[in-house]
């Protein structure tokens, strides 16, 4: 079986399911009809920067075909983070500030080295200060030739409204399931009760998939991270304090986290109504139903709003320390004889 990287390496188009918008980036490289700056929005691990690579290498391949060809030099050095005009910002544990975006407006007002375009490719640009914003706004306004913008976000409302208004905004979704569990199954070979298992954890997010399934840490994390939840119900609110500041301490793992345990108590939430067919984590399925016993209706529909709160809070520049703590303050207390 092909590892992950070779398949990357050769293994052409990546980007899986977003069909649409494939179709619409393709059209708008065959046309020439293509926005300055987009903008692609979607949860995290959906495949927003795959997507971005693949219009980096749309714009580029040396293959005179529509389709980028995956293979060509070109193809080949976005894929490994080397092509001279691609630039990928996309450490989520730091801010984007505005001494990066000046240095990216002085590579920008140079024509490419190497291809027919330079593609800028900002992740997570909820990251940027709102100075780093606002000078990146101005190269918006008035953008330099050959030079295609793609910021990305999990959720709109964390860019200026004045950013987006100037990007073509595209919506990606998480996949069906199913269709995860099928790419699992055909492209990486996994059994079919492992890629089920992988495919409802990911919860349609293609990229958590493929990554979970080639790295086993993923599968411990979400482990740890479920169990400092269950521990912190059980705890006094001082010691949930303590919990809250060692989990922020890896503030680039809380997104996931969060997600995580969005899906755990929507989880509890369905076994509470005695629907355990659809549950995401699976595995858990007992847990689930003891958990469900545990709280009172109220009580996890209250848990799932306050996790969902903590991500807006996160995503929108609060500290992650504060938003970890308020979160886990406001978590019920389980009796521990109930267990
Ligand atoms: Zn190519």
């Amino acid at each position: 079986m092909a590892s992950m990287s070779e398949q990357g390496a050769q293994g052409f188009p990546s980007v899986i399911g977003h069909q649409w918008a494939v179709e619409l980036l393709q059209r708008g490289v065959t046309t020439g009809h293509l926005s300055h700056a987009y903008f692609f929005v979607g949860p995290t691990r959906v495949g927003k920067t795959t997507l971005a690579l693949f219009l980096a290498q749309s714009l580029n391949c040396l293959d005179p075909q529509p389709t980028p060809c995956g293979q060509c030099n070109a193809c080949r050095k976005i894929r490994r983070g080397v092509h001279p005009d691609v630039r990928v910002l996309d450490d989520p544990s730091s801010s984007i500030g505005i001494e990066q975006i000046r240095e990216l407006q002085r590579e920008m007002a140079l024509s490419p080295f190497e291809g027919r375009w330079r593609v800028i490719v900002l992740c997570d640009f909820q990251r940027a200060t709102q100075e780093a914003a606002n000078c990146l706004l101005k190269t918006l306004e008035e953008p330099p030739p050959k030079v295609v913008i793609v910021l990305t976000a999990v959720e709109a409302q964390a860019l200026l409204p004045t950013i987006i208004s100037r990007c073509q905004v595209f919506q990606l979704r998480s996949l069906p399931v199913q269709q995860v569990r099928q790419v699992l199954e055909s492209q990486l070979g996994l059994d079919a009760s492992r890629a089920e298992l992988l495919a409802r954890l990911s919860e349609g997010r293609v990229g958590w998939a493929m990554a979970a399934s080639a790295d086993e840490s993923l599968l411990r994390d979400r482990e740890k991270y479920l169990v400092a939840l269950e521990q912190a119900l059980q705890q006094d609110l001082a010691t949930r304090i303590h919990l809250a500041q060692r989990l922020a301490r890896n503030a680039a793992a809380l997104p996931d986290v969060f997600e995580l345990w969005q899906s755990w108590w929507r989880d509890v939430l369905l076994a509470k109504s005695g629907n355990t067919d659809s549950l995401t984590n699976v595995d858990r399925k007992a847990a689930a139903l003891n958990e469900a016993q545990r709280y009172t209706l109220d009580e996890i529909v209250s848990c799932l709003k306050a996790v969902q709160q903590a991500a807006e809070q996160v995503e929108h520049n609060v500290s992650p320390s504060l938003a970890m703590e308020v979160l886990l303050m406001r978590l019920p207390r389980a009796s521990v004889e109930a267990a």
